[in-house]
């Protein structure tokens, strides 16, 4: 018994079943950040010459999907959504090609 925790630090939400709820749900079909359809590369790609397997996209649990580029910048400065301005939690990684990636799940 030891009442010298009086403050708790603020415990953040581990992930629930991440692999069950997932699913390849387009909340949004365009990137909320730069407008660009996520299928295609993000602004910076283009401008930059990048290959568009190198444009990953990354999903956030709120289910709204943005090119890891234009999220990493957004979150310079803010850690919500910029769609839904909920707290930013990357869920997955992705390709463009998402079908690809099956590394966890047992089904496809
Ligand atoms: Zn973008
Ligand atoms: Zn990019
Ligand atoms: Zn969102």
């Amino acid at each position: 018994m030891s009442e010298a925790a009086e403050t708790k630090p603020r415990v953040k939400l581990l992930k629930y079943n991440a692999v069950a709820m997932w699913r390849y749900t387009f909340h949004n079909e365009k990137c909320g950040i730069c407008r660009t359809h996520i299928t295609q590369r993000c602004l910076d790609c283009v401008s930059a010459g990048n290959d568009v397997s190198e444009c990953k996209l990354a999903w956030g649990r709120c289910g709204h999907c943005f090119h890891v580029h234009c999220i990493q910048k957004w979150l310079k400065t803010t850690h919500t959504c910029p769609m839904c301005s909920q707290v930013w939690e990357a869920e997955r990684i992705t390709g463009h090609n998402a079908a690809d990636e099956d590394d966890s799940d047992d089904e496809m």
